[in-house]
């Protein structure tokens, strides 16, 4: 026998069980990929989605008192706030607030600046949408309670 040959064929016989022993270890070790929407994700504690309003515990309203701080801190321009103060109360509560997601860089900006810790991180990741629309003005005050609505959303 041609000695070059065999040599050949015992190489080829290692690396055929070199490339089998990658594929059985790869296929049997926990896949990480999930079946989203029938399984989600597990996102880690420091996950940002796009910023939302936090609420009162006390009261279920929006705790932003309407200041534009978060508004002249963001450098993408794409928070809108307007508001007003409510019959015998001392600060003003939002009337709107509405967020551009399609500009937002996710800087963490506007949260940083906001003085009474009015603003965080949603943990929603699964964001689409057959209209731009949808995300261009998102109403973060949709489902909150404000001292000019008369649903309290609970918490
Ligand atoms: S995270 Fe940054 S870009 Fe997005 S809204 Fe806040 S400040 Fe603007
Ligand atoms: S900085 Fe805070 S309190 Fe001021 S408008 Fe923005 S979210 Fe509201």
């Amino acid at each position: 026998m041609n000695w070059s040959y065999a040599k050949n064929i015992v190489t080829g016989l290692v690396s055929l069980v070199q490339g089998m022993q990658v594929t059985i270890t790869t296929m049997l070790s926990p896949s990480p990929t999930v079946e989203w929407p029938r399984e989600t994700a597990s996102l880690p504690a420091r996950f940002r989605g796009h910023i939302m309003l936090v609420a009162d515990g006390s009261t279920g309203f929006a705790r932003c008192i309407a200041c534009g701080s978060c508004v002249r801190a963001c450098p993408s321009n794409c928070i809108e706030v307007r508001g007003e103060k409510p019959e015998g109360a001392k600060k003003k509560s939002p009337t709107l607030f509405q967020l551009d997601f399609t500009k937002c860089s996710l800087c963490g900006l506007c949260v940083e600046s906001c003085p009474v810790e009015a603003l965080a991180y949603s943990r929603d990741y699964a964001l689409a949408g057959a209209e731009r629309k949808v995300y261009s003005s998102m109403d973060l005050l949709a489902g909150l309670g404000t001292p000019f609505s008369e649903q309290c959303h609970e918490f």
